[in-house]
């Protein structure tokens, strides 16, 4: 594995792409560790997936929990893919990372006794998920933690900025291009990149995800020789709200499920008992291909009005459905499925190393082997805290206090904004192809189409189209993945090779 050379002489500074949780919580240790660093983001401080998350933080921290269990239900949703060292770490480093947290000024919601508040949610045998205003969790956590690093004179912030390639030499990453909002084309030269660059929900055109998701990271490391894996395992949120042509896809969390709201069919029959005995609550896979077929056959609801209290426990919630018209105390509400969530990536062992020297990744970029083929609900804020925090220490250890602050300088030949002006139809007939045929179920023929589509598209985008390339070739490896995989496997359902087979098949 590769990491940023310890160095006797000045490095320049560590560069962070990306202000979700995990991007923010490695500034903050780096900074808590004495090492100053650069944060890059091409949105505000406060735009990322983190902000959006509702229902909460997964750690085992309530009466008759403990670290095990929550790791054995990680590994139960895993469905046989999970590494279980980075499941132990996940689980048992969790809680503390939580406490560190409170300790920082987060908030979380809190029971009439002044205990944490612990919902339970989807595949988790005991209450356990902490939450914030109800089903406000990433604002209050991102709202706190981008209040420590905007103010802390060791942390140099650059928003409105893109990385737009790696600087690469002799096999190693030293720096990255960025454009900026005004245009300016710059390189900045750094002792290590971390890409804590989020999801990539935007190359589908049903997903929850911001339109910041766009699988930048995973192009970026990809284009540097680093390894991807696991990418095609995909978790479909089974409960989006189903408005044509919303993008994204508002989010009813699955914690309104834990909460008692049903799923029931045109005939108002409740069909997820059906497939699994645990219902609404089974795994996301299992609920989310019985919402698909409930909404092929006619549509799929859910049923919140049997939710007590609704408005004071999910105002953020319920806000957004009486935005669109919809009162969940009286009205039923339709849902779709929609991409929600990579549980592959960038390969990085578990300090967040890639293969690349000087390149890192942490949060949902990253593939840490905490997720296997199936995400446990709520697990993913919890490890962009858990393993930014030991790419943090990991990298303050090899860097040291020797680090300098080089700034960023002028470079022409980044790419600029305009080159992919135009490119917005292509780019939707990419998402419409992924959503079709790289959605809930797969099969061989709708793989084969899409990586054919893929093509097809990539031949039509101009060689300056950078973005709209990018975001191709990841879909085209996506697809690709799926279809080498002829088993169905956690977030991966071929409809042609319905069962799980026991060994490795890539
Ligand atoms: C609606 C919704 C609700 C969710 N609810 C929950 C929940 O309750 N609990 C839970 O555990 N998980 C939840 N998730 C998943 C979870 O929010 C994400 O997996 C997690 O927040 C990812 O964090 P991250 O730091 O890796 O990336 P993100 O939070 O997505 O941040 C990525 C950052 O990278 C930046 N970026 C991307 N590309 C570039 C580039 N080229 N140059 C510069 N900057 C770049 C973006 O601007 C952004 O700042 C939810 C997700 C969604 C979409």
């Amino acid at each position: 594995m590769g990491s940023a050379a310890r160095t006797t002489c000045p490095a320049p500074r560590p560069v962070i792409v990306g202000t979700g949780i995990a991007g923010l919580w490695t500034a903050w240790r780096l900074a808590s560790e004495g090492v100053p660093s650069v944060v890059v983001t091409k949105g505000s401080l406060t735009e990322s997936a983190s902000a959006w998350a509702q229902g909460g933080i997964a750690a085992a921290l309530g009466p008759g929990d403990s670290p095990g269990r929550h790791a054995a239900d990680t590994l139960a949703a895993a469905d046989g893919l999970a590494d279980p060292e980075a499941v132990r770490i996940l689980t048992q480093e969790g809680p503390a990372r939580v406490l560190d947290l409170l300790d920082l000024g987060a908030t979380f919601d809190r029971n009439p006794d002044g205990r944490l508040g612990l919902a339970l949610e989807a595949a988790h045998s005991r209450p356990r998920i902490l939450h914030a205003g109800g089903d406000r969790t990433g604002a209050a956590v991102i709202g706190c933690l981008a209040r420590w690093v905007g103010a802390h004179p060791a942390v140099e912030i650059m928003e409105q900025t893109e990385v737009s390639r790696l600087m690469v030499a002799s096999g190693r990453v030293t720096g990255v291009h960025l454009l900026s909002g005004d245009g300016a084309r710059l390189s900045l030269p750094a002792s290590a990149v971390v890409l804590a660059t989020g999801g990539i929900g935007q190359l589908f055109a049903v997903t929850t995800n911001p339109p910041v998701a766009t699988a930048d990271g995973w192009s970026l490391a990809h284009g540097a020789g680093a390894q991807l894996r696991d990418i095609e395992f995909l978790q479909f949120h089974p409960t989006a709200l189903k408005l044509r042509g919303v993008n994204p896809a508002p989010l009813i969390s699955e914690a309104v499920r834990g909460a008692g709201a049903v799923l029931v069919d045109r005939a108002g029959r409740r069909f997820a008992l059906a497939l699994d005995p645990r219902g609404e609550l089974a795994p996301r896979d299992v609920v989310a291909r019985a919402v698909a077929a409930a909404d092929a056959g006619g549509g799929a609801w859910l049923d919140a009005r049997r939710v007590d209290a609704m408005s004071q426990r999910f105002p953020g919630i319920t806000a957004m459905l009486l935005r669109c018209g919809l009162d969940p105390a009286r009205d039923l509400l339709p849902v779709a499925p929609a991409m929600h969530y990579a549980m592959g990536g960038i390969v990085t062992d578990l300090q967040g190393r890639t293969d690349v020297p000087g390149l890192w990744a942490v949060g949902e970029a990253a593939r840490t082997g905490a997720h296997g083929a199936n995400r446990l609900a709520s697990n993913s804020l919890l490890e962009g805290l858990v393993f930014a925090d030991r790419a943090g220490r990991s990298l303050a250890r090899l860097l040291g206090g020797r680090v300098d602050r080089i700034g960023a300088s002028p470079c022409p030949g980044v790419p600029d904004h305009a080159s992919d002006a135009g490119c917005e139809g292509i780019r939707q007939e990419m998402r419409a192809v992924m959503t079709a045929n790289v959605g809930v179920e797969r099969t061989e023929v709708s793989l084969t189409e899409a990586e054919a589509a893929l093509q097809r598209l990539a031949r039509a985008t101009p060689p300056d189209a950078w973005r709209t390339r990018n975001q191709i070739g990841v879909a085209g490896l996506i697809a690709a993945a799926a279809r080498r995989r002829r088993e169905s496997r956690g977030g991966h359902w071929r409809t042609d090779f319905p069962r799980r087979v026991l060994r490795e098949v890539i």
